[in-house]
């Protein structure tokens, strides 16, 4: 492996990671339940996704 030639000042260190910060988790509401649900994924509660039920959430939490 390579070694670095100049060493990074802090301020070069501290730019590089202004950038690492993680982001809000986004959500988006079920149209059936309301219920807040991640876009893209079947609700949790209801186990709806694209107009229909997916997952039987009643036989699922046994
Ligand atoms: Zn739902």
């Amino acid at each position: 492996m390579g070694t670095p030639r100049k060493r990074k000042s802090h301020s070069r260190i501290r730019m590089r990671r202004s950038h690492h910060a993680l982001r809000r988790q986004h959500l988006a509401s079920c149209p059936r339940c309301g219920q807040e649900r991640r876009p893209h994924r079947i609700c949790d509660h209801c186990g709806f996704y694209r107009d229909r039920t997916v997952v039987d959430v009643e036989a699922e939490a046994e």
